[in-house]
């Protein structure tokens, strides 16, 4: 008779050195929220100011990964971040990327466009700012304006999903 169980989570995934996981350790002062299954921080080695990371916070691989849970609150979290961080930096535009290639758990980069970012380093070619536009302090700087907004955003998220369910 077997003792193996055959129910529970299947600890099949090596997580060990996942930058992402390790996220969950963020100090607090690079984290913009946490909920149970969603957080956005500023993440070592991509400290470019306006830049962050959604990432879901079970090691889930690829958006194809996502359970049905993390899928449903996937679009209204980045609709709140992405906000947020436009609200905070106003910046012309707020992108939205999920590459996947570097740490397969799931995660997307959020990062704020400004009006000064040359035409030739727009669109995808943002990501080429992170040679030379790292800078740690003004990253953190930004952080309490885009967790204010996006609590203020996620709240009145929550109110309206309740007005709606009550009506
Ligand atoms: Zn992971």
């Amino acid at each position: 008779m077997s003792t193996q169980a055959t129910t529970g989570p299947a600890p099949s995934i090596d997580v060990t050195g996942c930058l992402i996981c390790s996220l969950d350790e963020a100090p607090a002062d690079a984290r913009v929220f946490s909920d149970p299954l969603w957080a956005a921080e500023v993440v070592p080695g991509y400290e470019v100011p306006g830049w962050f990371f959604l990432r879901a916070r079970r090691h889930a691989e690829l958006i194809s990964g996502l359970d049905d849970d993390e899928l449903h609150t996937l679009a209204p979290r980045a609709q709140d971040l992405t906000e947020a961080v436009r609200e905070a930096t106003g910046a012309e535009a707020v992108y939205f990327m999920s590459f996947g290639e570097s740490y397969r758990h799931y995660h997307a980069l959020i990062t704020a466009r400004g009006a000064d970012v040359l035409p030739t380093s727009r669109g995808g070619f943002i990501v080429g700012a992170l040679a030379d536009g790292k800078d740690r302090d003004a990253a953190l700087a930004l952080v309490p304006t885009v967790r204010r907004a996006y609590a203020r955003l996620a709240a009145a998220r929550e109110q309206r999903t309740k007005t709606a369910a009550s009506a």
